[in-house]
């Protein structure tokens, strides 16, 4: 019998009426002869309200009791989506991560998943029985409760399906599928029918929060195939999988957009070698993620290094970088916040070339400044002033006929 694991985000189970819903839907899929797993995402808000919450009562709640807490959102999705399935003569019963058998590492709040024993969903599944999990969470081998970091359902739903060597793998959500830019962004952005791992992986790091990136690495590392589909609709979604021949005949698959940015430049510093070491390894022991690093070219033995951080953190940063910086002997530290990081993403870059150059000239035509850019093998990134964010996202799509995906976007040169 075929074996499906669905997961719904937190807008699906977003009040009881939605519960329901997914319940319709979990018992409908086993009707159709399917042995079901559900993952689900606390209801819409809740985590965000539990972390206000933590943070009203501490200033620096420990790690350890923010998993414990945050684990209660989907205990409670969870628990509410079973007793909806058995109201409607249904037979479910709900699991917490720990009792699904998902063993982590002990990293508080953003927990490596180390192990699946899926022994007792096998013989539940076995007794006929849907069985819903608790998303976002599992146990250390200490017995702790971990959480998989935020969007993290999206990860139990994916090694599930993995360790269940499940027939297919349903991520519903509030959007019919991957699109190619933020539709609440860009309101021509078209549904995606494939998407390679490779690609998606990129947008989802560049801030298309419709998959945890997470999620998306550990699916390329075990060729778990999904579909990222809506739970308000009954409309196929996008498929992603592994990269076939003819997906690199699209040039540019997705637009992303990453917010709330900050720049930081030392200026003046020396051009040797262990001034970088010592830059970003203080600000590494901080535990601050740095995102794009450009140094520039070097004139009479000096040089600039700039580099982007979450906004949030810009004044961590400065405070820990002042000291380095007259160490160093740098001249000094210019930060910026209000900061955006658009990204376009496609593996037809690999084989074509011209694409740097139309997105500059693009933006360049609206007077849109550009002020950072690193690029990867997939992906051009620029760090521009947030208020250009939305319509410099807009002009990309457009430039790229993402929303016919057809004539403009092949406009490029194939290589060779
Ligand atoms: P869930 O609660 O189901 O996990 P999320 O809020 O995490 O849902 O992700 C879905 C959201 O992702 C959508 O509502 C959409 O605004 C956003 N999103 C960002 N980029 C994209 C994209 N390229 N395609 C589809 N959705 C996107
Ligand atoms: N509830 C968690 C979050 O909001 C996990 C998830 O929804 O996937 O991040
Ligand atoms: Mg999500």
């Amino acid at each position: 019998m075929r074996l499906v694991v669905q997961k719904y985000g937190g807008t699906s189970v977003g009040d009881a009426e939605r519960i329901q819903k997914v319940a319709e839907r979990l018992i409908e899929t086993q009707r159709e002869g399917a042995r079901v797993v559900a993952v689900v995402s606390a209801m819409a808000g809740v985590t965000d309200n539990l972390v206000k919450l933590a943070h009203a009562v501490s200033p620096s709640p420990s790690a350890r009791e923010l998993d414990l807490l945050l684990a209660t959102g989907e205990h409670a999705s969870s628990a509410l989506t079973a007793m909806a399935v058995n109201a409607l003569g249904g037979k479910a019963i709900s699991l917490t991560g720990a009792e699904a058998g998902i063993l982590t590492d002990d990293t508080h709040l953003k927990a490596r998943i180390a192990n699946i024993s899926p022994r007792q969903i096998h013989e539940l599944l076995s007794d006929d029985y849907i069985v819903v999990v608790a998303g976002f969470q599992g146990q250390s081998a200490e017995g702790e409760t971990t959480t998989l970091g935020r969007g993290g359902s999206d990860l139990t739903a994916i090694a599930l399906a993995g360790a269940l060597n499940a027939d297919a793998c349903q991520i519903f959500t509030d959007v019919d599928g991957v699109f190619t830019c933020d539709p609440r962004l860009v309101t021509d952005a078209q549904k995606l029918d494939e998407i390679a791992y490779d690609e998606l992986l990129e947008m989802a790091g560049a801030g298309s929060k419709v998959m945890q990136s997470r999620a998306v690495e550990f699916a390329k590392k075990f060729g778990i195939e999904f579909e990222v589909r809506s739970s308000l609709k009954s409309v196929s979604g996008t498929v992603a999988k592994e990269e076939t021949p003819s997906m690199e005949d699209v040039v540019v698959r997705g637009v992303s957009l990453e917010r709330r940015q900050a720049k930081l430049t030392v200026s003046g510093v020396r051009d040797q070698p262990g001034i970088a070491a010592a830059i970003f390894s203080t600000v590494a022991a901080s535990h601050i993620v740095v995102d794009m690093i450009v140094q520039s070219a070097p004139t009479d033995g000096v040089t600039d290094i700039s580099f982007t951080i979450h906004q949030d953190e810009l004044e961590d940063a400065r405070k820990i970088l002042m000291p380095i910086v007259s160490q160093i002997g740098a001249s000094h530290l210019r930060t910026a916040s209000g900061m955006a990081k658009l990204s376009v993403v496609g593996i037809g870059m690999r084989s074509h070339s011209g694409v740097a150059a139309r997105l500059f000239e693009c933006l360049g035509r609206s007077g849109i400044n550009i002020q950072l850019i690193s690029t990867s093998e997939i992906k051009i990134a620029l760090v521009i002033d947030e208020n250009d964010a939305e319509r410099a996202a807009q002009l990309t799509h457009v430039e790229f006929g993402l929303a016919s995906l057809a004539p403009a976007a092949s406009a490029t040169r194939p290589l060779g």
